[in-house]
């Protein structure tokens, strides 16, 4: 098997050890291993002849910096031959372009399991969501001989990969009527083996208890808070911290009890009391008539109130100071939560979710669904990708519609208030 990984969406700490898994993984059960680089964007720009650069090889190719120079040491083209100059010679800064698949072996994953985003790149790619797009990826990957892809990405990579799982026969057909491939091609890619890996900071996607890269964003934002409470301390002040989580409240609720905030704003739970201020304030009150010296309120950045209008940190920092009194700052903490060093858990889901992708893919056939790998009650659980992705859209949608209780249940199925 001709196995590929890529990274898509938004970055999430443990890919890079997802990366490392699948091709470890891989080559100890006799694949040939392959990365993807800048996701769907590199499935889709593929590798152009290095010998024969072409205005669209200038024109499209990014110019990324490889920014560990062991990664380049057994970079391969597609046949095998090494990337390398041969002079022995391959500082930090060479640049791989206009080549976006590339073979891969043990050593070039050495060590990622410490390092935080992703090495080999993520990008958000408006051609793959176009069917021409799509056909030159289909086409990007057969030239390569490529059989089986992993994508660990978020809820939107995961349904680009269902959708690009659903529609490959159509795409080889196509390509097969374009002359662009040969009859054995055909035969040898009929089926695309695709399994998905949920690399999200939000912890959004249903079917799983825990995506990649969530518990090491909670980490940072339990490290934010606890930096700032020394100083809300000191000066008993009031902290509003808006918290990343795009629809989900996740990282808003467990940062918030981690760290003891007295108030949170989350999207699936919009504050029941209308008008809301009165509740908050009613609270915090409390909470300083009980000797705290300090506030923390924490909004999601999708929270909202009963009829869906947002609720922003400034504005709850403008109640708090006109109604309380209090000394109130606001706290974005923006890009920090996402990147630094994966925590452990960061580390040992996706090494296990990694290697069961590898199995997936091994044992799939035209007849067994394709994946997602995830985790229900601290195991490694697969759930078909569409059922996964279905259910993620159902969730978004009754959130918009104001059902709560069902978008819990539909996140989580065994979920009681
Ligand atoms: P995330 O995976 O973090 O949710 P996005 O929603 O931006 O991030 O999705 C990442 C990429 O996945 C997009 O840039 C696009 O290339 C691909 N993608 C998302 N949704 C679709 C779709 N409906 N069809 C095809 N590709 C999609």
């Amino acid at each position: 098997m001709k196995l590929a990984v890529l990274t898509s969406g938004g970055d999430s700490a443990g890919m890079n050890a997802v990366v490392r898994a699948v091709v470890r993984a891989g080559i100890l059960k006799g694949c040939e291993t392959w990365i993807v680089r800048e996701g769907y964007e590199g499935l889709v720009r593929g590798n152009v002849d290095a010998d024969a650069p072409s205005a669209h090889n200038l024109a499209t190719t990014l110019d990324v910096k490889v920014r560990d120079p062991s990664f380049i040491n057994n970079l391969r083209f597609g046949d095998g031959s090494l990337l390398r100059d041969g002079t022995g010679d391959h500082p930090a800064g060479r640049t791989l372009k206009g080549r976006y698949i590339v073979r891969v072996g043990w050593d070039d994953v050495r060590g990622w399991f410490a390092e935080g985003g992703t090495l080999i790149g993520t990008a958000r790619s408006q051609t793959f969501r176009t069917p021409e797009g799509r056909l030159t990826a289909a086409y990007n990957l057969i030239k390569e001989g490529i059989d089986a892809l992993v994508v660990c990405g978020g809820d939107g990579s995961l349904t680009g990969a269902d959708i690009f799982r659903a529609e490959w026969p159509t795409l080889v057909e196509t390509l097969r009527s374009q002359d662009r491939i040969t009859d054995e091609q055909v035969a040898r890619h009929g089926h695309l083996k695709i399994v998905g890996l949920v690399g999200s900071i939000d912890n959004d996607m249903s079917l799983t208890d825990l995506t990649i890269g969530a518990p090491t964003a909670l980490h940072r934002i339990c490290e934010a808070i606890d930096n700032i409470h020394s100083t809300a301390i000191s000066h008993s002040r009031a902290f509003v911290l808006e918290v990343m989580g795009r629809h989900c409240g996740w990282l808003s609720l467990m940062g918030g009890v981690s760290a003891g905030a007295d108030f949170i704003f989350i999207p699936e739970r919009p504050p029941k009391a209308n008008p809301w201020e009165d509740e908050m304030c009613e609270t915090i009150h409390r909470h300083r008539e009980n000797g705290k010296r300090k506030t923390i309120v924490i909004v999601a950045e999708g929270a909202h109130d009963a009829n869906l209008k947002p609720i922003r940190a400034d504005y709850v920092k403008d109640v708090l100071t006109e109604r309380l009194g209090l000394d109130t700052r606001v706290t974005t903490l923006g890009h920090i939560q996402r990147g630094g060093r994966p925590c452990a858990w960061d580390r040992i889901w996706p090494t296990l979710q990694g290697l069961d992708a590898v199995d997936a893919l091994l044992e799939a056939t035209p007849d067994t669904p394709s994946y997602m790998i995830g985790m229900r009650e601290n195991r490694v659980y697969r759930v078909p990708l569409v059922e996964a992705v279905k259910m993620t859209k159902a969730v978004a949608e009754a959130i918009e519609n104001q059902d709560f209780d069902k978008a819990m249940s539909l996140r989580d199925p065994e979920f009681r208030e």
